[in-house]
């Protein structure tokens, strides 16, 4: 991702009790492509006392959030935010004024089931429930879902409409609150068939918890699923950790992500790597 578009807050909408929709427009959002993934996300930069001037991979200033609906047309993009607590993002998301500029980079984007597949297995905390409820509003009327959420209160079920078959499960549990119940809900489920195609978005230890789960129980090809951290539980401790990596494990470290093979098949080989270093 490396090019920055600006946008204005039109305004913000509470969808329910910890998910609010800020509306952006205007500046030169006309400009921004969509990838055409259901999940697609972008990095945005949130203004602090000054305006917003471009994006920057940097937790400082930036945070990343799907893009839930956009309009072409209209040049404007919703982003639903899960107001959990503390955090640039959060309280942007409950302060952000009509005219507030920020900036948001290009769009990239994580699912992909395999061409002529129907079936889908979709397992989310409530970050992942925005590009959740995209996946399932793009999604044709042959395709075929299963979707577990966990949310912190009930009281943030959404409707999910889908031409698709949508058979949801909603669960009170995990989001920073308390443990997350993705990975029981893997172990006591039947594991899916080799036809069906599983997303994954939560938060990142839990993430990484589903993909062990699924590689050592349900043994499938990577390109029949894609698994991402969409926030840390503790990222002080891993920034702490990372940080105290020699020059030469930061290079082992950034040797290994091959962009010329999948995300998946990357992830085998950084996973024992990340244990070994206590990240
Ligand atoms: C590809 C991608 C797409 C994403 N899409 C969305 C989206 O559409 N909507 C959305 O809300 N988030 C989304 N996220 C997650 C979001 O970027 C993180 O939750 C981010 O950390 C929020 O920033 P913050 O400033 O609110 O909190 P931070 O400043 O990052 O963290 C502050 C504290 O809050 C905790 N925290 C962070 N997020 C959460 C959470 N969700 N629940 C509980 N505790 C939390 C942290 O552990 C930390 O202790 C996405 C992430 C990725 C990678």
């Amino acid at each position: 991702m490396t090019e920055s578009f600006y946008a204005d807050v039109l305004g913000a909408t509470q969808i329910t009790p910890n998910l609010r929709r800020v509306h952006l427009g205007g500046g030169t959002i006309a400009d921004w492509e969509s990838t055409g993934k259901a999940d697609e996300f972008v990095h945005v930069h949130i203004p602090g006392d000054n305006p917003a001037e471009g994006w920057e991979d940097d937790h400082d200033i930036a945070r990343h959030y799907t893009i839930r609906s956009y309009d072409a047309v209209a040049g404007t993009i919703d982003l639903d935010v899960v107001t959990h607590g503390h955090g640039l993002g959060s309280s942007w998301a409950k302060n952000c004024q009509p005219g507030d500029r920020v900036a948001i980079s290009d769009a990239s984007g994580f699912y992909g089931p395999p061409g002529g597949s129907t079936k889908r297995l979709l397992l989310a905390d409530a970050t992942g429930l925005p590009a959740v409820a995209r996946i399932l509003e793009e999604a044709s009327a042959d395709e075929e879902f299963d979707v577990i959420v966990e949310l912190l209160d009930l009281a943030d079920k959404i409707e999910l409409p889908s031409k698709a078959t949508v058979r949801a499960v909603w669960r009170v549990s995990g989001n920073g609150r308390s443990p997350s119940a993705l990975e029981t809900c893997m172990s006591r489920s039947e594991a899916p068939g080799e036809d069906v195609y599983v997303w994954i978005a939560c938060e990142s230890a839990e993430s990484r918890r589903a993909r062990k789960y699924l590689r050592n129980n349900w043994g499938r090809h990577h390109t029949w699923y894609r698994i991402v951290g969409y926030w840390y539980a503790n990222l002080d401790e891993i920034m702490a950790t990372y940080n105290s990596l020699t020059d030469e494990q930061r290079a082992a470290y950034e040797a290994i992500w091959d962009d010329e093979r999948s995300d998946e098949a990357n992830w085998e080989e950084l996973e024992p790597f990340l244990a070994a270093h206590g990240l």
